[in-house]
């Protein structure tokens, strides 16, 4: 995928090119907890099963994942803060909240994600985390950002 200008799904503001792609591609391009959390965000929205499978430390990774169970609309990350976590770490933790509409809910979970760095690979170990969910009216504007009414946008694929 060649996305030369596409703004990455992660919100930093880089073209997905120059951020989250290059990850997706090679684990071992995060060079910090961040941008490994950054591209794990991105790739659940693309659905990169195996990036996400990847960078999960394995002793939490889950056998398998299942999107279908839950399908959710992601409408996006706001990073709140890290420690550690950089080039010369070998820990690191970041906690952020990711938005998504599950079921007509707007739901912003918040997580406080902890990160280790393994023969020069980040990998995510676990998080705690705190579920808020907000009700969103049909006609009102979309919090994905099309502009859309929510009925006519994410409420038809949540
Ligand atoms: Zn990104
Ligand atoms: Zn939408």
């Amino acid at each position: 995928m060649t996305h030369e200008t596409t703004p990455c799904p992660c919100g930093s503001g880089e073209p997905f090119s120059a951020c989250c792609d290059p990850v997706l591609n090679n684990h071992s391009r995060a060079e910090t907890a961040l941008q490994l959390m950054r591209s794990r965000y991105t790739a659940f929205i693309h659905k990169h099963d195996k990036h996400i499978l990847a960078s999960w430390d394995p002793s939490t990774r889950p056998r398998s994942l299942n999107h279908d169970a839950h399908p959710v609309s992601w409408v996006g990350l706001q990073v709140h803060e890290t420690e550690k976590g950089m080039e010369n770490d070998t820990e690191g933790t970041v906690t952020f909240t990711a938005s998504y509409i599950e079921q007509g809910q707007l739901c912003h979970l918040r997580e406080k994600s902890k990160f280790r760095k393994d023969n020069e690979l980040w990998f995510y170990i676990h998080g705690e985390c705190e579920l808020k969910k907000e009700k969103i009216s049909r006609n009102s504007t979309c919090p994905c950002g099309s502009g859309k009414k929510f009925k006519r946008c994410c409420l038809q694929v949540s």
